[in-house]
C-alpha cells in the first residue's frame, strides 16, 4: 500500500475508535487468524457485584484487604463490605497478581482469593464450603474464598455481566474467518458459561498471569498469527507477545502500553472492524 493509503487506513481507524500505535501496525493486523479475548474486563464489563448471602464479618474483613487493589473483583468487594459499614484497619496489603490479596486485619493475616491460592498456603476447605465454592461456580460467578489464621472461613459469589455486543463481535470474527479464543485467570466453569453466552468452544481456563503470554506463544508455534485482546495487568505480557496486542481503552495503563493498539469504544466488535480495516486498507479483500 502506498504511504497515503496507510494514513488513510489509520484515520478511518480512528474514527471507528481503533487507535493504531503507527500504521507498519496495519500489517500485523491484516495477517491475523486467531483472536484471544481475555475474559472479565474484556468479553464482559467487569463490573461486578458480589450476589447471594454473605458473612458480614468475612466480608468486611475482605473487603478491607481488597480496598487496596484495583482488580475489577477487589472492587466489588470493598464495596459491598462498605455497604455494612466503615472498613477496619488494614496492615500490609499485598496483590497476588491473578490470584487475590492478603494482609493483616485487627490482628488477623488474611488471605482472599482463588481457591487455588488458599490451598497452597495450607488453608482447607470446609465440605460445606467446598459446597458453597461449587454452587457459586455452577451460576457462573467467581468464587473467592476468605481465610484468615490458617484457616478459609468463608466464600464470595462475584458475578460480572457480558457485554451485549461480545457475541456479535465473535461472531463476525468467524465470518472473517478468524478463530476466537477464551484465555481467562478465572475458574473453568464461570469461564465456560461465559463462552457459551458468547459462542465459543475454546476455553482455557485457570491460566495464571506468566501463563497468558504462554498460551499465546503456544498458538504461534502451530502456525498462528495471533491476536490478543486484555484489559488488565495481567494481560500486558501476552499483549506484548501477540503478533497484534488490542487493549481496551478503559483498561490499565501497563495494558494501553503492552498494547499494539487501544480500543476506544467498551464493544469488541471494533476487533472484526479493524481486521476488515487492515485487509481493505492492504488490498487483501478481494
Ligand atoms: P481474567 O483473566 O478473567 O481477567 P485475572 O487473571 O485478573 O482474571 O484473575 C484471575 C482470577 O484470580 C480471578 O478470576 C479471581 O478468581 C482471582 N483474583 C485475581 N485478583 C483477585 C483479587 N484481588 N481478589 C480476589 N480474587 C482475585
Ligand atoms: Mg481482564
Amino acid at each position: 500500500a502506498t504511504p497515503t493509503a496507510l494514513m488513510v487506513g489509520t484515520g478511518r481507524g480512528a474514527q471507528l475508535g481503533i487507535l493504531l500505535r503507527g500504521p507498519e501496525v496495519l500489517e500485523s493486523t491484516r495477517r491475523v487468524d486467531t483472536v484471544v479475548l481475555d475474559k472479565t474486563g474484556t468479553l464482559t464489563t467487569g463490573e461486578m457485584r458480589v450476589v447471594g448471602e454473605v458473612d458480614g464479618t468475612a466480608l468486611r474483613f475482605a473487603a478491607a484487604v481488597e480496598d487496596g487493589s484495583t482488580h475489577p473483583i477487589a472492587r466489588a468487594i470493598a464495596e459491598a463490605g462498605r455497604r455494612r459499614g466503615p472498613l477496619p484497619a488494614v496492615d500490609d496489603a499485598r496483590t497476588i497478581d491473578g490470584l487475590g490479596v492478603s494482609g493483616t486485619v485487627e490482628g488477623h493475616s488474611m488471605l482472599v482469593g482463588r481457591p487455588v491460592l488458599l490451598a497452597e498456603r495450607g488453608l482447607e476447605l470446609s465440605a460445606q464450603l467446598r459446597a458453597d465454592l461449587e454452587a457459586a461456580q455452577a451460576d457462573g460467578a467467581t468464587a473467592v474464598v476468605v481465610g484468615w489464621d490458617g484457616a478459609a472461613r468463608a466464600v464470595l459469589a462475584v458475578a460480572d455481566t457480558v457485554r451485549e455486543t461480545s457475541a456479535d463481535a465473535v461472531a463476525a470474527l468467524r465470518a472473517l474467518g478468524v478463530r476466537p479464543v477464551l484465555l481467562t485467570g478465572d475458574h473453568e466453569t464461570a469461564a465456560r458459561a461465559v463462552a457459551a453466552q458468547v459462542g465459543i468452544d475454546d476455553v482455557r481456563a485457570g491460566v495464571l498471569p506468566e501463563q497468558k503470554a504462554d498460551a499465546v506463544a503456544e498458538l504461534q508455534a502451530q502456525g498462528h498469527a495471533v491476536a490478543m485482546v486484555g484489559d488488565g495487568v495481567n494481560d500486558a505480557a501476552a499483549l506484548a507477545r501477540a503478533d497484534l496486542g488490542l487493549a481496551m481503552g478503559t483498561g490499565t495503563d501497563v495494558a494501553i502500553e503492552a498494547g499494539d493498539v487501544t480500543l476506544v469504544r467498551e464493544d469488541l466488535r471494533a476487533v472484526p472492524d479493524a481486521l476488515r480495516l487492515a485487509r481493505r486498507t492492504l488490498g487483501t479483500i478481494r
